[in-house]
């Protein structure tokens, strides 16, 4: 199936995700290029604010895009709504789970990643990831969910109702530590009057030493120490080792009691990639050259969280937003030189730092390819302008704004709903009981 108007080369991008949309954006411009952009979702997720919305800071609209909507003015880009199930990169072909196939003249994957849960039993089964919006709004239930439930009958909270396990200690596990903190603290203490909220619990696990990784040691310490402020407590160094319907097992022996696991335990490639037949590498993703391209498939492009794309110091890129648009827009411009018989160009990343949120006005923010260090409020207002200036769309970052101010000054959450209601039910059955809890290191 080819969207046809007669003229120009046709690429086939696969994923609206920042880099699927960074390198349909950049080919929009250009005269002579049509573009089938395919996606499973008709929108496009700002997925380093998921967080947000499991925690019912931001609603789901906010942070995401309609695919149409966003390339309504150009004629030469056509969304199409399907799951990719297969891909012949040799002719340029995808084809559709419902067997509806595209063909182009080139081929651009970006289809981002999945949660991996390195086989640990029961966390596939058990444990809410947080990787799509639809994962986001699974876990907003669920957290909404057992604060009813405890509500109904205060005995669950023995049961481990109030009590939430974050796995993993990189920016997803600190961010959406912070958040649920402040959430419990100001907006769940207040609305569940009738109930001993003072008895929830935070529990942050990482098999790692130290909080956000690729950040440095004074900003690992800071993490530590903001989140043990609001009570978060800290079990660094140690595995899980199950997750169970109402447990979680530690690899020091000890077992945590809960009914809500939150898994930020780390990324794999999407099943696509295995599909492609195009050479896996690290974490099942696709081993790219340096210009993005694979070696012997002509025309096809690999770009964002499913590539591992090296990076001059001999490692590849990290999974990172500023790294797949980036991505994405030179995969784009590489194109875009093939067409005019013109050389590709090496990928070259224009690192403008990293940062993290660690709940209501704590925040770290490293600028730049040196690392300046920025923490407390003025990494907080940073955090809050580059956020904004990243979301798609007006109208988003207007809502955003909004809902930020209100949720800072008045320490009151919004889109407190629980929609997901069939999907968060929770099975208050027997479970094995934990022998020890752990110790904590706040
Ligand atoms: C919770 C969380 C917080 C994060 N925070 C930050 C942050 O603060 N800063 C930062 O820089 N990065 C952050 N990241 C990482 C960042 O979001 C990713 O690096 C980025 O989204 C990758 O972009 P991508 O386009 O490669 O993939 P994605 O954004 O994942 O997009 C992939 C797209 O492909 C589609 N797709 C996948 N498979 C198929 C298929 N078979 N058929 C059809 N469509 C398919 C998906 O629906 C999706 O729209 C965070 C990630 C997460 C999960």
């Amino acid at each position: 199936m080819s969207p046809d108007n007669g003229s120009g080369r046709h690429v086939i991008v696969v994923g609206g995700g920042f880099a699927g949309v960074g390198c349909v954006k950049r080919l929009a411009r250009e005269d002579g290029v049509r573009v089938t952009l395919i996606d499973r979702h008709n929108y496009h997720q700002f997925q380093p604010l998921l967080y947000q919305v499991a925690t019912s800071q931001l609603a789901s609209t906010d942070i995401a895009f309609s695919l149409r909507k966003l390339f309504r003015e150009h004629d030469d880009v056509d969304v199409k709504l399907g799951e990719v199930a297969e891909l012949d990169p040799a002719t340029h072909t995808v084809t559709l789970a419902d067997g509806d196939r595209f063909t182009g003249d080139a081929l651009v994957l970006a289809a981002g990643s999945q949660p991996n849960f390195f086989r640990t039993p029961g966390a596939e089964e058990h444990a809410l990831p947080l990787y799509s919006l639809d994962d986001a709004t699974r876990l907003r239930s669920r957290i909404l969910e057992v604060f009813e439930a405890a509500d109904r009958d205060p005995s669950r909270i023995d049961q481990g109702a109030l009590t939430f396990v974050v796995v993993g200690g990189g920016p997803t596990g600190v961010e959406l530590a912070g958040a649920l903190a402040d959430l419990i603290a100001e907006t769940m203490s207040v609305e569940y009057h009738d109930l001993a909220v003072t008895a929830a619990q935070i529990h942050l696990v990482d098999l790692g030493h130290t909080l956000l990784g690729p950040f440095s040691d004074r900003a690992h310490d800071y993490a530590a120490k903001v989140l043990g402020r609001k009570g978060v407590r800290l079990h660094l160094g140690v595995a899980v080792t199950e997750v169970g319907a109402g447990h979680v097992s530690l690899a020091d022996g000890s077992a945590l009691r809960t009914r809500c696991v939150v898994w930020g335990g780390g990324i794999k490639a999407p099943p696509v990639a295995a599909t492609s037949g195009l050479p896996q590498g690290r974490g099942g993703r696709i081993d790219v050259l340096p210009d993005l391209t694979i070696p012997g498939a002509d025309g096809v492009y690999v770009v964002g969280d499913i590539a591992n794309i090296p990076s001059p110091d001999g490692h590849s890129y990290p999974q990172l937003g500023s790294v797949a648009l980036q991505s994405g827009v030179w995969a784009a411009e590489n194109i875009l030189a093939d067409g005019a018989g013109k050389p590709r160009r090496t990928f070259h990343y224009h690192d403008k730092g990293i940062m993290a949120m660690i709940g209501r006005g704590a925040a770290i923010a490293e600028v730049g390819p040196h690392r300046h260090e920025l923490h407390g409020a003025i990494a907080f207002s940073a955090w809050l302008g580059v956020h904004a200036s990243l979301m798609t769309g007006v109208r988003n970052r207007v809502d955003a704004f909004i809902a930020w101010g209100w949720d800072y000054f008045t320490k009151s959450r919004g889109p407190q709903v629980l929609d997901r209601a069939d999907i968060a039910k929770i099975d208050w059955g027997e479970d094995v009981a934990p022998d020890r809890e752990p110790a904590a290191a706040p």
